[in-house]
């Protein structure tokens, strides 16, 4: 199969986290789906169209390349909406292409504004402003000049989107700070609804406020994380929990990672195994090698510490995870073999490795493990 690894995407989960979700967030409000960072590293092109098999109409991406990807597998009737950076030059393409873009600085304004005069299409624009992240957004002092380029060039800029973003509404320590964001977005709506602005979409909400703070979702949200199976944090977990009184999590993930046993041999007590010193055998062992390194997004800080599935048990990793291998302890499993499945993210028999607790071991969030996967793992769809 010319690889080392392959990963599985399961649809049929897909399925089950976007009904979770439509239901929570009710009809009246448009799902966007993120798919920025290769789809949290599911892969853009196998994601987007069984995303829009399951009914998704709307894609959320950092970047104009990221957007050119999805363009080149959707069905054609996806809105596509690029949150981040589109160089100049790209505007021109995004505008013919019918792509929509977050503006929150004015050189891009102007450009865009000089770009739709041209080509004479309307550009579909999402104005971020400035609440409190201090990232992207249009300052106070910028919006009066924003204002008058909205309100003078109605054929040339469609006012798609208001928006901004909440610095970490997956932590309720940031509370105080993500309540004033809104508080401020609110009087920024006012403030343009006087001068006669009306955004189609009102826009602030990722996963976690969506979740936590109902008044967030507004006209749309952008929602990448829970659509793959996972919650932004532990604490958005147990808060949804708690309210909706259930023990039993809603999301299924769609990712499975696998791999097959490459070697298997016998050390003797005493001996070092791998590189260095840091495994020394205590009894004697049976040790068998994975084909799956720090090369192939398993983290070098999982050495000693990892945990994988063989024959339906937990077993570990052992010595340091090299840059394509990676040893663990089959000691207890007397039949292994080479060719023997291994698991490295999902389930096998009754047990599961989920990201998470992948993620607890190596000091990385579900997003950073789940986007570092490279692209050249071969992905599948399963049900
Ligand atoms: C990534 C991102 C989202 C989605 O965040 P999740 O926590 O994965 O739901 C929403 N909005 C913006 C601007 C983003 O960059």
């Amino acid at each position: 199969m010319f690889s080392t690894s392959k990963i599985e995407i399961s649809k049929s989960a897909l399925a089950n986290n976007l009904n979770f979700i439509r239901d929570l967030m009710g009809p009246n409000v448009q799902f966007s789906s993120v798919i920025k960072g290769n789809a949290y590293g599911h892969h853009i092109e196998l994601f987007a169209p069984i995303a829009e098999q399951c009914g998704v109409d709307h894609f959320s991406v950092f970047s104009a390349d990221e957007a050119l990807r999805v363009l080149k597998v959707s069905n054609g009737v996806s809105t596509i909406m690029i949150m981040g950076q589109i160089d100049n030059q790209e505007i021109k393409w995004a505008i013919e292409n019918d792509i929509e873009f977050f503006i929150f600085e004015p050189d891009r304004l102007e450009a865009t504004l000089e770009i739709a005069k041209k080509t004479g299409r309307k550009a579909k624009v999402h104005l971020e402003v400035e609440t409190g992240m201090n990232r992207t957004g249009f300052e106070p002092t910028e919006m009066p000049r924003v204002i008058e380029l909205l309100q003078n060039n109605p054929d040339h800029l469609a006012f798609q989107g208001l928006c901004t973003h909440y610095a970490g509404a997956e932590s309720i320590a940031n509370y105080y700070r993500v309540k004033k964001q809104k508080i401020t977005f609110s009087k920024l709506q006012k403030a343009l609804k006087l001068e006669g602005l009306h955004p189609v979409y009102n826009h602030t909400a990722c996963s976690a406020a969506a979740m936590r703070f109902p008044t967030t979702r507004m006209d749309m949200v952008r929602i990448g994380i829970l659509q793959y199976g996972f919650f932004p944090s532990r604490e958005v977990m147990v808060d949804y929990m708690t309210r909706a009184e259930t023990k039993e999590i809603p999301l299924k993930r769609l990712i499975s990672w696998k791999s097959k046993i490459m070697d298997v041999k016998h050390v003797k007590t005493g001996e070092f195994i791998g590189y260095g010193t840091s495994f020394l055998a205590n009894r004697d062992m049976i040790v068998a090698t994975v084909p799956v390194g720090y090369s192939h997004g398993f983290s070098r800080s999982l050495s000693n510490q990892g945990r994988v599935l063989v024959q339906g048990a937990r077993v570990s990793v052992i010595g340091t995870v090299n840059m394509n291998m990676m040893t663990i302890d089959v000691t207890e499993l007397e039949s292994v073999k080479k060719g023997d499945e291994v698991v490295l993210i999902g389930k096998q028999g009754d047990l599961e490795i989920s990201v998470s607790s992948f993620g607890e071991f190596s000091d990385q969030l579900n997003y950073e493990l789940l986007t570092r996967l490279p692209n050249s793992i071969p992905r599948e769809v399963v049900d």
